[in-house]
Parts: structure tokens; sequence; C-alpha cells
């Protein structure tokens, strides 16, 4: 049975309704990337496995969400405030959202495992410093006594990966973990996040807007487009045979080596706004294969050859 499953999974935010039948599982030590453009669903996914969306007016309206055999649409929030953080931790994208500035960077790592583990105040300090040894902080010791400021934002972000593990979770759900660091760094952390997963045995859940991470880290992907799952499958054949135009348009988006600079162009148009979502296949607006049938009709998700994919054209556009 799979650590984590959605089955249909639709959200609603007042009169919106952001999310439309979302399914897909993710098994203990596998990295699946949850993928698409600003505006795509991905971090509304996220918040609902989290059981947060109440935060933001939103809840799940149709659907199932199971972790590790809880169903956790109708769990009690009492019950999800013993999850979060122990059995299912988050890693934002700005690491200050996680760090409080005035508090010492390892004791915040430190209350992590004396509230969820019930360790003592020294073996708390020992299990965070070992933590960051395993995340390659050199001397641990030292930086375990600094404030968040005295730290780059690659320093920080490791230390809140540190958090994220102190509890020692099940699932981490890290969104856009490194948008805000530059390349270099972002490789560095990224391949720490992949190495730990298969180490410790963890499932991750990684939001992205770039399939360059989705490649270096993932062992399957969900593409998601307008509230809707565009495509899923195994990372080797996404990359191999994307099904659906829109994982295309992703893929060569990837800025390739050597590439000359200004000659990379995006997608044509803009995520539609969920207030005014297009009929029939919501990507119709921008897709260079559209037909009459894909401004009326919804694709269905159906499984191809490799993965899943809601395109009407697939089978056309494979022989195209
Ligand atoms: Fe393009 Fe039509 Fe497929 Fe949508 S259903 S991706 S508009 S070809």
């Amino acid at each position: 049975m799979a650590l984590l499953s959605l089955d249909n999974v639709s959200v609603t935010i007042g009169r919106l309704h952001p999310l439309d039948g979302i399914s897909f599982d993710l098994d203990r030590k596998e990295i699946l990337g949850i993928v698409g453009e600003s505006g795509s669903g991905k971090s509304l996914t996220a918040l609902s496995v989290m059981g947060l969306l109440p935060l933001i007016g939103g809840k799940v309206t149709k659907g199932a969400i199971v972790f590790d055999g809880i169903d956790l649409v109708s769990l009690p929030e009492t019950d999800y405030r013993r999850l979060r953080g122990k059995r299912i931790a988050l890693i934002s994208q700005n690491p200050m959202t996680s760090l409080d500035p005035i508090i010492r960077i390892g004791a915040q790592i430190d209350q992590v495992s004396q509230l969820h583990l019930g360790l003592s105040a020294v073996a708390a300090q020992a299990r965070s410093i070992e933590l960051m040894q395993q995340l390659r902080i050199p001397d641990a010791a030292t930086i375990h006594g600094n404030y968040p400021h005295q730290l780059s934002g690659g320093m920080k972000q490791r230390m809140v990966i540190a958090m994220a593990l102190a509890a020692d979770p099940d699932l981490i759900i890290a969104d856009e973990p490194t948008t805000a660091l530059d390349v270099t760094i972002q490789a560095q952390i990224i391949q720490i996040m992949v190495d730990l997963v298969r180490e410790r045995g963890l499932a991750l859940m990684l939001i992205t807007h770039d399939m360059g991470v989705v490649a270096q880290a993932c062992d399957r992907v969900v593409v998601l487009y307008a509230g809707r799952v565009a495509e899923q499958a195994g990372v080797a054949d996404i990359f191999a045979t994307p099904k659906h135009p829109y994982t295309r348009e992703l893929i060569r988006c990837i800025p390739r080596h050597g590439q000359a600079p200004g000659s990379l162009k995006g997608i044509p148009g803009t995520v539609p706004s969920v207030m005014d979502y297009p009929s029939g296949c919501r990507f119709h607006p921008r897709c260079a294969h559209a037909q009459a049938i894909c401004g009326t009709e919804v694709p269905l998700l159906e499984q191809k050859t490799s993965g899943r994919a809601a395109c009407h054209l697939t089978e056309v556009l494979a022989h195209g």
C-alpha cells in the first residue's frame, strides 16, 4: 500500500474550484515530483495533504487523501497536529518562514526532537549536531550556536531540512525548496535531499516548477496544469516520451548547456486564472495542437503505453 494516496481530490476556496480530481500515490523511499507553472495547483496540493487549507478558507470537497492508512480528509485538527512536524514535515521555499530570527539555530532544531521524540536537552543537541553533519554542514557544533542571520541562504535552507528531519518523519513535502538559491547551491541541496531519502527510507514530495530539478531528483512525476493532472509517469518515460503537449513544453523550456543567451523561449500565453478557467481542456488556448473537441470536452486522465495523460490527441501526436 502506498504511504500517501490522493484519489480524485477536489478543493474549493469560497466559490472557486482550484483543484479538480487530483490523483496520485507516493511510496516510501520514493521521490515524487509535482511540477507545473505558478497557478497550476502545486502548493494547494501540499496544503491539502498538510490539512492547512482552512488557513486560506479552503476545504477538500471531494475525494480521499490517505496517509499510512489514516483518512486525512476527516481527521480532526487535534489529531492532525500530532501528524504535522512529526510524521509529515514541510520544507518551504523561504527558510525565514520556518526559522525564528531571534533564537539560535541549533536550539530551534533541538526543540523539534524534544517536542516530538521526547529527548532531553542534551540528547536533542547531540541529535541536531549529528543531523547537521549529515547535511554536510562544516563545524556543526559551532554553527549550532549561531543565529539565522549569521548563515548564508543555502546554509539556512540546510537548517530547515535539519528541522524537518529532527522528528524522524515518514513524509517530507518540499515546496520549491531551492528556488531562492543560486544554481550550484540548488544542485547541492537537491542531492543532499535525494541521499537522505535513499538512506532513511523517507518519502519525498518535491514541488517544483523546474523540470531540471525533476530530472536530477525524482523517480516519478505528476504534471499539474490549472488545477488538474495533465500527465503522470516515471521520470525516464516522461523525458523520453512525454504524452501531453504541456509536458513537452515544460521539457522544451529546460535551459541546455551551451544554449545562446536569450534564445530560450517560454511557453506562449499564461496559466489561466482560477476565476476564469477555459472549458474543455484547460490548456487549449495555449496548445499548438488544439482541435475543436479540445475546447468543449474535458480530456480524462487515461492509461497510456507508459504513465497516464489527459489529452484527446495523445495517440495522434505520438505518431505525428
Ligand atoms: Fe492540446 Fe487538445 Fe491535448 Fe489539450 S486535449 S493538450 S488542447 S491537444
